[in-house]
C-alpha cells in the first residue's frame, strides 16, 4: 500500500543565511523523502521561514527596513541554497502569512478552551529608552558569580553559571545601554504541569509508530523523560505570550499581546502544508483531499527532521499543543546531530566553516557533499565532521573510482563488439557469481538502511557491491577477451552483468544522486523518466555510448572553498564577470555597513604549507586583536609588515580556512588584469591615524 507522508525540515530563522548545517539538514530528509517518493509512496515535503520575534524585529530596524522587507529578503537569498542542492521542497512559505495567523489563533483558543491557558503577572526588564520588554539575550551585565562584565542575561560564559537576568549585577539593555528597570505585565501561559499533558506526554513519547519503531530514538526518549520528571515535577508552564512592541501573531481578545514566536513556529509546519494544499500543488502532485482532510486522515504519517538543539520544542510543546487542541499528533521526530568541520563546532559568531553558495559558486558538483554527508549519517544523534582530505578522498575513490567506473568501462565494450545490446544477466560460463545477482540480494537491505536513515550503512553496501563488479570484471580481464574472437560470448556476459549491476546501483543511488541517477536513466538507458524502486526487477535491452558523469575532485577547489585566495562567494562571482571596471552604484547605506577600520599589523608569519597566505595578527585598537590570512605572500615578506598600519574590514563575517580562522579582511589594490600589470598594494593611512579608527 503507498503511503501518504507530511515532512518537513525545521523552520531556519530569518536573520540570517544558510549555513553548512541547514545544508545537511535538508539533504538528510530530501534524501529520506525522495527513498520514499522512489518506492511508489506520496509525500509532500514543506518547510518555512520562522520570521518572528524580537531578534528579527532589532535586525529589521538595525538595517532600516520593515521586518516583513527584511525577510522577504531573507527569503530570496535562500533559493539558490535549495536548488544547488537539488532540495526538493514542495512548497517553501513563512510563519508570517495569513494560514499561520488563521491556525496559530484557532489552535489558541482551542488550547483556552481545554482549560490550559491562563494568564499571570510576571517582573521582567524594561528598557525605558526602548520603550520594549527585553529578551534576555538584550540584558547584560556583570555575572552574578563570578563578577564577570558583559555577560549576558542567562548565562556567563566566563565561569558557566547559568541565572535568571534579575540576578546580574548592574544591568544594562544591550540594545541602549540604558539600566533597565523591573516592570511587571501580565503574561499568557500554557499549563504544560497539567496531570493531561503530562500523562499524553508520557504515553505518546514512549509509543512505537504504525510501523513498529520508536517515535524518538533511544538517547532523545532518554532525554525526554529526564524532562518530565519523575512524577511530571519536571514540566513547568510555558509564558507563550510578548507584549508590544514584538514582531509577532496578536492574540485574540488581548490586545497588544503577541504570540512568543516559539508558539507559532511549528505551527508553521500546518501552515505551509495549508499554502501549499490551497495553491493547488498538492492536487498536481496526485493528492486529491482537502488540506483538513488530509492533517486529519489516520493514514497521514507526519514526520519532522530536526536539531538536537531543539528537542525540547518538539516532543513536549509541539504534540501537547496539537493533541490538546484536538488534532493529530506528530508521528515521528527524527532529532540529527551537528556538522563541525575538521574537527571544529561551527558557531554563529565565528561562522560555519564551509559557506554553501561559496561551494555551488565555485562549481562544486551538490552531489558530491550530498554522497558525502549520506555516507558519514546514521540513525542516531551524533555530531558529523566534514574533513577536506576524507571528503576528496571518499568522493573520489567511491564514487568516480568505484561506482562510474563500472559503466564507463563495461560501456565502451558494449557499444564497440556488441552495438550497445546487453545479454541476459546469467553467467554462460555458468559461475552463479554474477554482479547483478548480488546486487539485485543487497536490495532489501538497502531499503530498510535508508528507511531507517542509516545512510551510511547503504551506501557502504552499494560500495561493497561495486566492489565485488569491479573485481569480477577485472577477474575476467575483458580486453584480452575483446582480442580472441572466440571468448565473444563471455565478453558480452561479463560487461552486460556489470552494466545490469550498475544500473541496480543508480537506482540505490537515486535519492542521494538525483541529478546523476536521472542522467544514466535518459541518457545511457534511453528511458523516458526517472528511476523508481519497481525498475530493480526489469531487464534494460540495450544501452547508448557513455558519456562522462561525474569529474573527481581537485586539491584546488578544496583551496578556494576555504578561502586560500580568500575571496568572499560574492566577490568571486562579481569578478568572473568580464568588463568588472564598471561596477553598480550603491546606496550609502550599503557602503554604511562596512566596517572598515586603521589596523596595525602587529606580527606576520607565513603559513607553512600555502605560497600564498601571510598570517596576519592585527591590532584594531578598542576592537582588540584579530587573525587575518591575506593572500599576499608573492608580494611582501613579513619584516615589510610588522608594524606598519593598513586598513581592514572588520564586520566580515570570519571565515574557517585549512589553516585557521580569519576574521576580516585587509584591502590591497591591483589591476584588473594582473599578468600585465603585475602588483598587490597594501593600503595605508596617512600619519596620525591610530588603529580602530573608523574610515567613513
Ligand atoms: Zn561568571
Amino acid at each position: 500500500m503507498p503511503r501518504r507522508l507530511f515532512v518537513t525540515t525545521a523552520l531556519p530563522y530569518a536573520n540570517g543565511r544558510p549555513h553548512i548545517g541547514h545544508i545537511m539538514e535538508y539533504i538528510q530528509a530530501d534524501i529520506w523523502v525522495r527513498f520514499q517518493r522512489l518506492r511508489g509512496h506520496a509525500v509532500h515535503f514543506v518547510c518555512a521561514e520562522d520570521a518572528h520575534g524580537a531578534p528579527i524585529m532589532i535586525a529589521a530596524e538595525k538595517a532600516g527596513k520593515t521586518p516583513q522587507q527584511f525577510i522577504a529578503e531573507m527569503r530570496a537569498a535562500r533559493q539558490p541554497y535549495l536548488d544547488g542542492f537539488h532540495i526538493g521542497f514542495d512548497h517553501w512559505h513563512s510563519t508570517e502569512s495569513p494560514e499561520n495567523v488563521e491556525l496559530s489563533q484557532s489552535i489558541y483558543l482551542a488550547l483556552k478552551r481545554a482549560g490550559l491557558i491562563y494568564a499571570k503577572r510576571i517582573e521582567q526588564f524594561y528598557d525605558p529608552q526602548k520603550g520594549m520588554f527585553l529578551p534576555d539575550r538584550y540584558i547584560k551585565g556583570e555575572c552574578p558569580r563570578c563578577g564577570a562584565k558583559d555577560q549576558y542575561g542567562d548565562n556567563c560564559e566566563v565561569c558557566g553559571a547559568t541565572y535568571a537576568p534579575t540576578e546580574l549585577k548592574n544591568p544594562y539593555s544591550a540594545l541602549t545601554g540604558a539600566r533597565p528597570e523591573l516592570r511587571s505585565s501580565e503574561h499568557f501561559f500554557f499549563r504544560l504541569s497539567d496531570p493531561r499533558c503530562v500523562e499524553f506526554l508520557r504515553q505518546w513519547t514512549a509509543e512505537t509508530n504504525r510501523h513498529g519503531e520508536p517515535r524518538l530514538q533511544p538517547e532523545v526518549y532518554a532525554k525526554v523523560q529526564e524532562w518530565i520528571g519523575a512524577g511530571g515535577k519536571g514540566l513547568a508552564d510555558w509564558d507563550i505570550s510578548r507584549d508590544a512592541p514584538y514582531f509577532g501573531i496578536p492574540i485574540p481578545d488581548a490586545p497588544g499581546k503577541f504570540f512568543y514566536v516559539w508558539l507559532d513556529a511549528p505551527i508553521g509546519y500546518l501552515a505551509a502544508l495549508k499554502a501549499y494544499f490551497d495553491s493547488g500543488k498538492a492536487r498536481a502532485n496526485g493528492e486529491p483531499s482537502s488540506f483538513d482532510e488530509f492533517i486529519a486522515a489516520d493514514d497521514v504519517e507526519q514526520v519532522h527532521f530536526i536539531g538536537k538543539d531543539i528537542v525540547y520544542f518538539h516532543t513536549l510543546f509541539w504534540p501537547a499543543m496539537l493533541k490538546f487542541s484536538g488534532r493529530k499528533v506528530p508521528d515521528n521526530v527524527y532529532v540529527h546531530g551537528f556538522i563541525t568541520v575538521s574537527g571544529e563546532k561551527m558557531s554563529k559568531s565565528r561562522g560555519t566553516g564551509i559557506d554553501p553558495l561559496r561551494y555551488i559558486e565555485l562549481g562544486m558538483n551538490a552531489e558530491w557533499l550530498r554522497y558525502y554527508i549520506a555516507a558519514k549519517l546514521n540513525a542516531r544523534v551524533e555530531d558529523i565532521d566534514f574533513n577536506p582530505d576524507d571528503f576528496l578522498l571518499r568522493v573520489n575513490s567511491d564514487l568516480v573510482g568505484k561506482y562510474v567506473n563500472i559503466a564507463s568501462r563495461a560501456a565502451n565494450f558494449l557499444v564497440r563488439y556488441f552495438d550497445g545490446k546487453l545479454a541476459p544477466t546469467a553467467d554462460p560460463s555458468g559461475a552463479p557469481s554474477g554482479s547483478a545477482a548480488v546486487a539485485r540480494a543487497a536490495a532489501e537491505d538497502i531499503a530498510a538502511h535508508y528507511e531507517a536513515r542509516e545512510y551510511g550503512k547503504a551506501l557502504r553496501e552499494v560500495m561493497r557491491v561495486a566492489d565485488f563488479a569491479n573485481e569480477h570484471f577485472d577477474r575476467h580481464k575483458p580486453w584480452e577477451l575483446a582480442k580472441d574472437p572466440a571468448s565473444r560470448d563471455l565478453l558480452h556476459a561479463v560487461c552486460s552483468d556489470v552494466m545490469h549491476c550498475f544500473r541496480l546501483l543508480t537506482i540505490y543511488l537515486a535519492p542521494v544522486l538525483p541529478v546523476t541517477a536521472e542522467r544514466v536513466a535518459r541518457e545511457l538507458f534511453g528511458m523516458p523518466r526517472a528511476f523508481c524502486w519497481s525498475d530493480l526487477a526489469e531487464r534494460q535491452e540495450r544501452i547508448a555510448p557513455y558519456k562522462h558523469l561525474l569529474k573527481r575532485v581537485e586539491e584546488k577547489q578544496l583551496d578556494a572553498l576555504f578561502g586560500a585566495d580568500a575571496a568572499p562567494a560574492t566577490a568571486a562571482a562579481a569578478a568572473a564577470t568580464p568588463a568588472a571596471a564598471e561596477s553598480k552604484t550603491i546606496a550609502i547605506d550599503d557602503f554604511a555597513k562596512v566596517d572598515l577600520r586603521v589596523a596595525r599589523i602587529v606580527a606576520a608569519e607565513e603559513v607553512a604549507g600555502s605560497d600564498k597566505l601571510l598570517k596576519l595578527t592585527l591590532d584594531v585598537g578598542a576592537l582588540g586583536t584579530r587573525t587575518v590570512f591575506a593572500g599576499i605572500r608573492a608580494h611582501y615578506t613579513p619584516p615589510q609588515l610588522v608594524g606598519r598600519l593598513t586598513v581592514m574590514v572588520a564586520n566580515l563575517a570570519p571565515r574557517k580556512m585549512k589553516f585557521g580562522v580569519s576574521e576580516g579582511m585587509v584591502l590591497a589594490a591591483s589591476a584588473d588584469d594582473e599578468k600585465s600589470q603585475p602588483g598587490v598594494f597594501l593600503l595605508a593611512p596617512d600619519a596620525g591615524a591610530q588603529p580602530g579608527m573608523r574610515l567613513r
